[in-house]
């Protein structure tokens, strides 16, 4: 049941800082995840707060000296559509065409697909787990073959976007604007482990916006990919994925970005995977030597041992497909 809360629509992001940090607000975005929540009462909101109204957090422009930014209130679809970024980054494209479904991308933004809550189904179902402030785990020892293999306890979500592991390895910043003023920081520094707050995923405080995210311009010779594998094609969140973000030169990996989704509470970033690419050929050897390296640190669940296999042929496969 949704249960009654005030409306506030926001006609400038310094009105939303303001409406949103009084205590028990949430920020509305393109509401795909949040009106669920509010729906199924993970949460509560006393008050709503919509920032759909606020233009300049729409769209995506050229930054002077390179690069884009992308408005947080631009649509998934627009992001997978723009020739902009699908001819200079295409992983985020195909990061954001991978995301939920037609309708859900028409409506969903990129500022709630890396602040959506998890879909851990024990978080999403009437069980009082610990990020719901209780004291158990329940996926620990339950039914936990969608859980992480890497990064976990004392909670084992996984991050569910698709967009955010691709922004990372592109090494977007994000801009927040908050009651204290307005920051841009690194968004691989956004995320945060269950192991330093097992209530958020993110460090936005209450009233925290995030505004836009910025990307650099590409490096020379770069290619980038995101594949994920997922149970259901017709549209499903990640088993297991990977953003790669690579530049060649004279046939040799020069540099190397790994971010795994779908296996770990925040985009995880694989050094291991990295290292063993750059300065290889990219070549099925190198390619395979990636995937067993990005599953080295791995501790699966009791039944979440396939993702170890899918992590693997999900770098093999991406890297032949970058060939
Ligand atoms: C059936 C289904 C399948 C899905 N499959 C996938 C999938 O495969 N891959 C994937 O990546 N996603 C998937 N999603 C998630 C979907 O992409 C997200 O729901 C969507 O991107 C969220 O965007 P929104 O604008 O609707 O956010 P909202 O629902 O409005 O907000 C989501 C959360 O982010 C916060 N928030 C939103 N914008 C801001 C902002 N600018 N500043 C601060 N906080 C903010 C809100 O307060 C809320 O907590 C799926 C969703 C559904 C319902």
């Amino acid at each position: 049941m949704l249960r009654n809360f005030s409306y506030r629509r926001a006609a400038s992001v310094k009105e939303a800082v303001s409406a949103a940090a009084r205590p028990g607000a949430q920020i509305l975005a393109g509401g795909t995840d949040l009106l669920g929540c509010l729906r199924d009462e993970i949460f509560t909101a006393s008050t709503v707060v919509s920032i759909s109204g606020i233009k300049e957090l729409k769209g995506i422009t050229a930054r002077p000296g390179g690069g884009l930014r992308i408005g947080a209130m631009t649509t998934l679809t627009e992001v997978a559509e723009s020739k902009e970024v699908s001819s200079a980054y295409p992983v985020l494209a195909q990061a954001a065409a991978a995301a939920a479904s037609p309708q859900l991308r028409n409506q969903g933004t990129i500022g709630g697909n890396i602040c959506q809550r998890p879909r851990c189904w024990y978080y999403r179902g009437d069980f009082n787990c610990l990020r719901k402030g209780g004291d158990t785990c329940f996926a620990a020892s339950g039914e936990n073959e969608f859980h992480c293999i890497f990064g976990g306890a004392p909670c084992f979500i996984v991050h569910p976007s698709d967009t955010a592991p691709a922004l990372v390895a592109l090494d977007a910043r994000i801009t927040i604007t908050g009651a204290k003023g307005t920051r841009t920081i690194p968004l691989a520094s956004f995320f945060v482990l269950p192991e330093k707050n097992v209530l958020k995923e993110n460090i936005l405080e209450p009233g925290d916006v995030v505004t836009e995210i910025l990307l650099g311009p590409p490096a020379a010779g770069s290619k980038s990919m995101y594949r994920k594998v997922r149970e259901r094609g017709a549209f499903d969140f990640a088993s297991a994925g990977a953003a790669i973000v690579l530049t060649l030169s004279g046939g040799k990996v020069g540099s190397a970005r790994v971010v795994l989704s779908g296996v770990a509470p925040v985009p995880w970033r694989s050094a291991e995977a990295e290292k063993a690419l750059v300065g290889g050929s990219l070549d099925a050897a190198t390619a395979a030597a990636a995937g067993e390296a990005a599953v080295k640190g791995a501790s699966p669940l009791e039944k979440n041992a396939y993702k170890v296999l899918m992590v693997r042929g999900v770098l093999e496969e991406s890297l032949a497909a970058l060939t």
